[in-house]
């Protein structure tokens, strides 16, 4: 699987599905934007405030496999 990008309104998140450890990291630090039940499964526009883009900033900085990565709207 190819690395992915989800666009978010402040941040967009990337993902590798083949680098993800499973340690659901991302999930517990934020459920609103991981949800393994909806398609897709992540979703940044839940992250539409500066205090919730920053919160998502930190939950993927956990992530232990290195399959999340931020991607600053100016760094596309
Ligand atoms: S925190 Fe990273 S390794 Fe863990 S489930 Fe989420 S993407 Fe995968």
């Amino acid at each position: 699987m190819a690395r992915k990008t989800y666009t978010g309104p402040l941040i967009d998140v990337s993902f590798d599905g083949d680098v993800c450890r499973h340690a659901a990291e991302c999930v517990r630090g934020m459920p609103t934007v991981f949800d393994t039940t909806a398609r897709p499964w992540i979703d940044p526009a839940r992250a539409d405030s500066e205090s919730t883009a920053q919160t998502l900033r930190e939950v993927i900085g956990r992530c232990p496999s290195g399959a999340l990565r931020v991607v600053e709207h100016q760094d596309r």
